[in-house]
């Protein structure tokens, strides 16, 4: 009996802490893929964020005591600043976006946001700080203006509409047959991969945060539809502290800094020009993505890392 009524016991209490806190996103998958790893600390600060200016120092981290991920992680994203991260799958680039939100905390080093430990300031100001485009995009099984809705509790149809055409999915939306009233989500309208995604860079705009975090997406989306999206997300990333993670070079060609990682370690940093100069691990990888598109140039997956 005990053993039935303890899991079933949790997932009210999961249930419940979904319905109330459903003011965000990402708070959800915290929930639901993390562990709550992370708590307040007594003296927890509202995070006051100026211009953003995000800074790793030498931050080393491991999930599992046995298996360190992150080694000696050291770079500053100056506010308002695009910086990239690229490397192979598995190197560590997914990981510098959760610590970045606060799914776990550093085993040493710090990062700050303005100077401000993320240990110091409360997790719902951090939050409300950081917009995540992540690779899937998870849509509640309610209407499309919901999900949009969903960046900014209590925002206005117009301010949804005009985050709607920002992320130029409105006039996709017109031609449904209940617009911004239709059911998606499993048990509604599929959307495709690049549809989804724009739901979610209109909620981003909607939620207008000072940080952003782009998990680029690989094999969801075909060239041309990536092409548009990256266009999308450039104008969004304008005067806002931006962290991407590249899969395709071409995208983050004229980022301000791109930081490659090797099995979690910065192995090269510098601007593209600066990289391909250096001669290094990037400038291998751009030939063998360059190299990859030519070859194969309808192919979605061409020129991709992972
Ligand atoms: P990338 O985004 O570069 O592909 P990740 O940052 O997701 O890589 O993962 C880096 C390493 O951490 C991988 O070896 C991965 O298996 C491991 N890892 C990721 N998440 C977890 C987790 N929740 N628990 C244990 N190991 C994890
Ligand atoms: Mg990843």
């Amino acid at each position: 009996m005990i053993q039935l009524y303890i899991p079933l016991g949790f997932l009210g209490v999961l249930y419940r802490e979904i319905k109330q806190s459903l003011a965000d996103m990402e708070r959800l998958f915290t929930l639901l893929d993390q562990n709550r790893e992370v708590a307040d600390g007594a003296h927890a600060q509202p995070l006051a964020a100026r211009g953003a200016e995000v800074k790793f120092s030498n931050v080393e981290f491991s999930y599992e005591s046995n298996r360190q991920i992150l080694f000696g992680v050291d770079f500053t994203i100056p506010a308002g600043t695009t910086t990239a991260v690229v490397g192979h799958s598995g190197s560590g680039k997914s990981t510098l976006s959760r610590l970045l939100f606060r799914f776990y905390d550093v085993n040493s080093g710090r990062i700050t946001i303005d100077g401000q430990d993320l240990r110091d300031i409360t997790q719902a100001s951090l939050r409300a700080s950081i917009g995540i485009v992540p690779q899937d995009t998870v849509l509640f099984n309610d209407t499309i203006e919901y999900n949009i809705a969903y960046g900014k509790p209590g925002a206005t149809k117009d301010e949804i509409i005009a985050a709607a055409r920002a992320a130029y999915i409105h006039d996709f939306i017109e031609t449904l047959p209940d617009g911004y009233a239709t059911m998606v989500g499993e048990r509604g309208l599929k959307l495709s991969g690049g549809e989804k995604q724009r739901v979610a860079i209109a909620r981003t705009v909607l939620k207008d945060p000072a940080i952003l975090i782009f998990d680029e997406a690989t094999s969801a989306l075909d060239s041309k539809s990536e092409q548009a999206i990256q266009a999308q997300l450039k104008e969004i990333a304008k005067n806002r502290t931006t962290l991407v993670i590249a899969h395709r070079l071409s995208t983050i060609s004229d980022a301000q800094q791109i930081l490659v990682l090797e099995h979690g370690r910065i192995v090269e940093r510098g601007t593209h020009t600066q990289l391909l100069v250096a001669d290094g691990a990037y400038a291998q990888m751009w030939a063998r993505q360059q190299a990859k598109q030519e070859e194969a140039a309808n192919s979605p997956e061409a020129g991709e890392l992972d």
